[in-house]
């Protein structure tokens, strides 16, 4: 007997009758004589309506008490699919992070995974239930409930997986799999039947939704292989990616994929002192208010002062623009300057670390376009740029094209 976690994405809980085709499948895979696990987001939709009541209500309140709030939407969805599986005979119980005990950190809404009790769900299984559990909430030491950041079902199935040694782990979504790129931006999009967790993980890090970054991380950590599928396929027979450790790859290409991302934003300091210990004193109070930098580029400017850009996400602008002046003050900078209209694209592959020219490759495309590079950051497989966020689509597209990735 085999233990399955099945993870089913807002769209595909988005109604009684996308809930009802979820408890269909969850019986069939345990009428192959597998244990099911499943994990829940909210209906689609309802976790962006709990983000818009909490700021019409307050916008820079309390964290917990909005994570308190965006953890219900969850709520709804577990208990809905307990009662459908019980409808159609299947006994089933349903638990909210809080009550499995998925033990986070106390980062409210970006909290992280620290330990999971897998002991009730490994009894509910034993007496031949289905265990349904929310995703995207768990609860710190002290009972406060988390949230671990948008997307974050997909980190909470992947969680469990590891937890439970699950044989396999499903994330059903409206996709039937991962893609070149978006299919939405670029319908040329070509199915990837397998891709690499590495590969999978910088094309997450650079903003390609279907998975949570997090969700791989955990996979790449414990080497846990996800089957990403969609969940409008009843048949159970139809595409799917696999996404797994890099020597179960057979087919190496240059350039796997393309990534982007519209969340960030663009902080510059300009003329700070060139002396040591500027990068912490501008990054360090960045830090420490819980925002994460993604890009960071330091030019050496001329009269021994520098240029400093990093980005942020762009819901941790405001705050990062008010810790940036005050640290422009400190440090006595001539100006800083924000820019909340770029975007960030990338080519990810695990093929170009041994194929040469693939980054300049790239600059000429945008080149030939008129597209203006803002940033660069390189890692062993993958480019990614800083553009004018007007250009997002078009650089996407011609990317795709020119690296032979359209179908
Ligand atoms: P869920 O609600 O099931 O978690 P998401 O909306 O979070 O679904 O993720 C699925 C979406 O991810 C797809 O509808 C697609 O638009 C988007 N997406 C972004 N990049 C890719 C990609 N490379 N391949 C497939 N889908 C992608
Ligand atoms: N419901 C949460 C969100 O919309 C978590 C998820 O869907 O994964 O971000
Ligand atoms: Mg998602």
């Amino acid at each position: 007997m085999a233990l399955i976690v099945q993870k089913y994405g807002g769209t595909s809980v988005g109604s009684p009758e996308r809930i009802a085709a979820v408890a269909d499948r969850v019986i069939r895979w345990r009428q192959k004589g597998n244990d099911v696990v499943v994990v829940v987001s909210a209906m689609s939709g309802e976790t962006n309506k709990l983000v818009a009541l909490i700021n019409a209500v307050n916008p820079i309140g309390s964290e917990r008490e909005k994570d308190a709030i965006l953890a219900t939407g969850e709520q709804v969805t577990i208990g809905l699919l307990a009662l459908a599986l019980e409808k159609k005979g299947q006994p089933a119980r349903s638990y909210t992070g809080g009550q499995v005990r998925i033990l986070t950190d106390g980062a409210h809404t970006k909290a992280r995974i620290m330990d999971i009790d897998g002991s009730a769900i490994r009894k509910d299984l034993a007496e031949g239930k289905v265990v349904v559990v929310a995703g995207f909430q768990g609860v710190t030491a002290d009972g406060s409930i988390t949230t671990l950041g948008r997307g974050g079902s997909d980190t909470t199935g992947v969680a469990l997986a590891v937890a439970l040694k699950a044989d396999e782990c499903q994330i059903y979504t409206d996709v039937d799999g991962v893609y070149t790129t978006d299919p939405r931006i670029e319908p040329k999009a070509k199915h990837i039947p397998v891709l690499s967790l590495e590969e999978m993980l910088e094309m997450a890090s650079q903003g390609s939704k279907v998975l949570q970054i997090r969700s791989v991380e955990f996979a790449y950590k414990y080497d846990m292989p996800i089957r990403v599928l969609s969940s409008f396929d009843e048949t159970d027979t139809g595409k799917s990616t696999l996404v797994t450790r890099e020597d179960e790859v057979m087919e190496e290409v240059s350039v796997r994929g393309i990534a982007f991302n519209r969340d960030e934003a663009q902080l510059t300091v300009q003329g700070v002192p060139d002396r040591p210990g500027v990068a912490y004193q501008i990054l360090g109070p960045i830090s420490d208010a819980n925002i994460e930098v993604d890009m960071i580029v330091q030019n050496s400017g001329s009269n021994s002062t520098t240029d400093f850009t990093f980005t942020v996400h762009r819901n941790d602008y405001h705050k990062a623009t008010q810790i940036l002046a005050r640290t422009c003050e400190v440090l006595g900078a001539r100006a800083w300057e924000g820019d909340e209209s770029i975007a960030k694209v990338a080519i990810v592959g695990a093929g170009m670390r041994s194929h040469a020219g693939i980054a300049s490759k790239m600059f000429k495309v945008l080149a030939d376009e008129g597209i203006n590079i803002h940033m660069i950051s390189t890692s062993e497989i993958k480019v990614a740029v800083v553009i004018d966020e007007k250009y997002l689509e078009l650089a996407v597209r011609v990317l795709h094209q020119a690296f032979g990735l359209s179908s």
